[in-house]
């Protein structure tokens, strides 16, 4: 199957990612050691040199905006094989090839695009998009943050909770309820700077991730800070939404990749009762299981990443599909990892014990399991 998905081209990249990755960001990341968060300022600006001379630069992001322009089945490829590093699932390739950008800002008001998303495009910071309320997750027809126009400005008024990448982000996005001058209620984007008066409160989620409560208190915009129509906010964020979920998956499938690899490694070397794990039919029988589900499941991820390449109309399902079988299959891949490495493995010596949090968390991540699994029943009701 993945000879004939796979172009000789894509067979390329994927090495020359594999190599950037294992050449130039582990052994940094080695010597950096177990407890260090990300790499220095310096590193990163060197590896984001070598990255852009390589043509390897904001993977997902248009080329006239200064991206490599992959289409989604080349960066679940390409991305499957970056984050195969200690904090790679959060930060891939440690930050060198740059954070992307939602395509939806080419909705943009020429000036925000100028004075935001170009200077984004070259740092490589990224934006976050504070979407989900304290009150009503995984449920955007339900906002209750709010913007209300009185003379001609938004008066922001709310609660964001669990929002990622707020401490790197050039910028965030908002969603919220508008309430325009007539009264009418729409979802609507607007960009917020990182000076606005935004209330923050930092959360650290099983001590390996960070997020923030954000609080909208006192915050007035002018109506050029808005993205799209008023109204359009969640028709925009849907491409958005569904091919978030399928490049998160490739990541999770990438650190269950690794961390099957390493439990490979160390089984052979490991020696019990006078012969190495590895020759123990239940050590054995956890290696297959891992193996042949998670080729069932990177298949599903590439089966979503294609769909959302041909905009297929049931992409949206494939994905829902695709992040349940990533991050339900990746936990299980690391944990049995994890009972071969016996005490050994919940030690900061190996990676695992952070990748074990790390996809804990990503059965909640974006949409939990459990939302999934309702809204791809609806798809079958409803078909
Ligand atoms: C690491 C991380 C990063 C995040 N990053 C962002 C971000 O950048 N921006 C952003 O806006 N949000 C972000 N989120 C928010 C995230 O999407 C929500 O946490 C997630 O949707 C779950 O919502 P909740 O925590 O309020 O749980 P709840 O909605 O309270 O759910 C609690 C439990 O009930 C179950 N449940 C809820 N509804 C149903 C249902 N209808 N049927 C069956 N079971 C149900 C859930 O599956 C879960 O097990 C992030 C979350 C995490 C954990």
């Amino acid at each position: 199957m993945e000879e004939l998905l796979l172009s000789d081209e894509l067979k390329m990249l994927r090495k020359t990612v594999r190599s950037f990755t294992r050449e130039y960001v582990v052994p940094f990341e080695q010597d950096a050691g177990s407890t260090i968060e990300q790499l220095p300022t310096p590193v990163v600006n060197e590896l984001q040199m070598k990255a852009k001379e390589r043509g390897l630069w904001l993977f997902g992001t248009r080329s006239e905006w200064g991206g490599a322009g992959l289409s989604y089945f080349q960066q679940v490829v390409v991305l499957e094989e970056v984050v195969q590093h200690r904090f790679g699932l959060q930060q891939p390739g440690a930050g060198a090839f740059g954070e992307d950008l939602p395509c939806f800002l080419r909705e943009c008001m020429p000036e925000l695009f100028e004075k935001y998303v170009k200077p984004s495009i070259q740092s490589g910071n990224g934006c976050y998009i504070a979407l989900w309320e304290p009150e009503e997750s995984n449920n955007l027809d339900n906002l209750t943050c709010y913007a209300e126009k009185k003379n001609g400005k938004w008066f922001v008024r709310g609660k964001k909770s669990y929002v990622s990448n707020v401490e790197h982000a050039d910028f965030g996005i908002l969603l919220v309820q508008s309430i325009t001058e007539t009264g009418e209620r729409k979802p609507t984007l607007f960009l917020l700077d990182r000076k606005d008066p935004i209330g923050k409160r930092e959360q650290v989620l099983l001590d390996v991730q960070l997020s923030h409560e954000l609080f909208f208190e006192q915050l007035e915009l002018e109506d050029t800070r808005r993205i799209g129509g008023v109204g359009d906010g969640v028709q925009l964020l849907e491409e958005w939404l569904t091919s978030s979920q399928v490049l998160m998956s490739a990541r999770y499938l990438g650190i269950a990749q690794k961390a099957l690899e390493i439990g490979i490694d160390y089984a052979s070397l490991r020696i019990t009762r006078g012969k190495p794990l590895s020759e123990y039919p239940t050590i054995r029988t956890m290696f297959a299981v891992s193996e042949a589900e998670l080729q069932a499941a990177r298949f599903s991820v590439w089966n979503a990443a294609l769909k959302m390449d041909q905009k297929r109309k049931d992409r949206d399902h494939a994905a829902k599909i695709a992040k349940l079988n990533a991050s339900e299959t990746a936990a299980k891949v690391v944990d049995r990892v994890l009972q071969i490495h016996g005490g050994a493995g919940f030690t900061r010596d190996v990676p695992l014990e952070r990748w074990y949090k790390e996809l804990r968390i990503s059965r909640l991540h974006f949409q939990s399991s459990e939302t999934l699994h309702e809204s791809i029943v609806q798809y079958l009701l409803e078909k």
